[in-house]
């Protein structure tokens, strides 16, 4: 295993914008591991599989092909994917996907083969608890949820915020109280509460605790 920096936490906590800056920062690889979920949960709309058809929805999750590439596009299957998974269709979809466990075997088992061959900085909800117990560093990036609801919303100015609201409330509830790898801080997690700071303040944060962690080695699984 190559060095991993895993940012775990809840929607709208600044997760994806800061490991983008952060694995900038470090020449690393970026991986969204939320976006490879949202590829399973798109390709279950397309193919009418509805989400409590948990064989099915496994059986996607083992034949995707997802790509990530360096500029952050998302391909399923060599299609182009970046946009079509970001609508919130996709999005509530996507959490009642990953709790599927064969699904999250079946991408856990695809996150851990990039890493094999890089450094990376990867976000989701369980990196630091099940992807990479043994990373070397490990963030549970927070926020306050009036604060990660008005994120989202100076994202999408056209829905309206107690919808985003609502949205972001039930999509939080079914990743923390899922049974297979609900979203939790590991123990050795450093939580980093994003409420009231800036993104650069957030990835000085973070980029010091990762000079701090500097001595630490990777465990071996
Ligand atoms: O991070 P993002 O909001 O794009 O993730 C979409 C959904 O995918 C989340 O609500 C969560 O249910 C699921 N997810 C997960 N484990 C990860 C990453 C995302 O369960 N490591």
């Amino acid at each position: 295993m190559n060095d991993v920096i895993a940012i775990d936490g809840p929607a709208g906590a600044g997760k994806s914008t800061i490991a983008r800056r952060v694995a900038s920062q470090l020449g690393y690889t970026y991986i969204d591991t939320g976006a490879m979920y949202r590829a399973v949960a798109l390709w279950a709309i397309r193919t009418g599989i509805k989400p409590d058809e948990a064989t099915r929805l496994e059986q996607l999750a083992v034949a995707a092909e997802i790509g990530l590439d360096a500029q952050q596009r998302v391909f399923l299957n060599g299609e182009e994917i970046t946009e079509a998974i970001r609508t919130p269709e996709v999005s509530a979809l996507a959490s009642r996907v990953a709790a599927v466990g064969g699904v999250r075997t079946a991408l856990v088992l695809k996150q851990r083969a990039i890493a094999a061959s890089r450094g990376v900085v990867m976000e989701g909800r369980d990196i630091g608890t099940v992807v990479f117990p043994a990373a070397r560093v490990k963030i549970f990036l927070d926020a306050d949820p009036g604060e990660r609801v008005q994120r989202r919303a100076t994202e999408q100015p056209d829905v309206p915020t107690e919808q985003l609201a609502a949205q972001i409330a039930e999509r939080d509830a079914r990743d923390r109280g899922r049974t297979e790898s609900p979203l939790l801080q590991a123990p050795d997690a450093v939580y980093v509460d994003s409420t009231g700071l800036t993104l650069e303040q957030v990835e000085k944060k973070i980029l010091d605790i990762i000079e701090v962690s500097k001595g630490n080695t990777p465990q071996v699984e």
